[in-house]
């Protein structure tokens, strides 16, 4: 498994056993570091500019001076992909991290030497039909997403703790994913997607002030979404509403649109996948086949 990882650490290229990080680095010892995922379609990164302006956003929201600029970030990405492919992968999945770097352990952030860029490539495999076919069974968590006073859920940070445990009760109930609220009760976010419903054909998702990562996928089935003349709202709602909504799907650069048949123990009524998640769906896909 670990050998169809291709791994760059500052520009030097190798599998995980021979290239490696410190284990003072930041990263591992605080999750002090920031990263974006996206994947290749025809063997081009999906949406990268839109990846790279949050990356570098995230890094800056908590004072990580990038070790590069961008031109040079992506010739590295290219570099990567190039070494991938040439092994003959069809499509890549494109992990990009930058930590604080190593140094001395303690807090004070002056400690780290110099920020890493990590890049990860593996294969990108086809997502089973079945999660587009019959959908997913998501739950919703009792671990709270964090408050953006807190780690701020806009940046994409690796400390991922939270999510993770709330992942963990997802797993434990035999569901895809774990739907997180906020104090107030709202609902935010899956621990890796963006979660929408819909309800007499109007289409919602949680606003950003709700607290979560304002993520590619979402943003882009914002726009085609509106751009094609459906009702769209950003608005807040309680658990309550997508138990009993029309249709659910969840949205992430690796799995697109993915529908829900079960929330909870809530069965969406209607047919899965739903009409509107699927001409949503379609939209997004002719969308990334115009930009690649
Ligand atoms: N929310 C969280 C917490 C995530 O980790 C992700 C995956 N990056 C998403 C939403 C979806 O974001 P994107 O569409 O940019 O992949």
């Amino acid at each position: 498994m670990k050998s169809d990882y291709l791994i760059n650490i500052n520009g030097t290229i190798g599998t995980p056993d021979q290239v490696k990080i410190s284990v003072l680095d930041r990263g591992l010892l605080f999750g002090d570091s920031v990263y974006e995922v996206t994947r290749t379609y025809n063997r081009r990164p999906c949406l990268i500019h839109e990846h790279l302006d949050r990356l570098y956003q995230s890094a800056a929201r908590i004072g990580i001076t990038m070790p590069c600029n961008r031109s040079e970030l992506t010739g590295q990405m290219q570099k990567s992909l190039d070494a991938f492919f040439s092994k003959g992968a069809r499509e890549a999945y494109i992990r990009i991290i930058v930590t604080r770097g190593e140094g001395e352990i303690g807090l004070d952030p002056d400690y780290a030497e110099h920020p890493n860029l990590i890049i990860i490539v593996r294969e990108q495999k086809q997502n089973p039909e079945s999660w587009y076919q019959q959908g997913v069974k998501l739950v919703i968590a009792d671990i709270l997403r964090n408050p953006p006073r807190s780690m701020d859920p806009s940046v994409k940070s690796g400390n991922y703790l939270n999510n993770l445990m709330a992942f963990m009760q997802a797993k434990e109930q035999a569901a895809f994913e774990a739907v997180m609220l906020n104090e107030k009760g709202m609902v935010t976010e899956g621990t890796t997607s963006n979660i929408w419903l819909v309800k007499n054909n109007i289409i919602k998702t949680p606003p950003l002030e709700a607290g979560l990562l304002s993520g590619i996928t979402r943003q882009a089935v914002l726009i085609q979404a509106r751009k094609n003349g459906y009702v769209v709202r950003e608005e807040n709602f309680l658990p309550q509403e997508l138990y009993s909504a029309d249709e659910v799907f969840i949205t992430s650069s690796t799995r697109e649109l993915v529908p829900v048949y079960q929330i909870d123990e809530h069965k969406i009524d209607n047919n899965v996948p739903g009409s509107m998640t699927l001409k949503l769906l379609k939209l997004y896909r002719e969308f990334l086949a115009s930009n690649n």
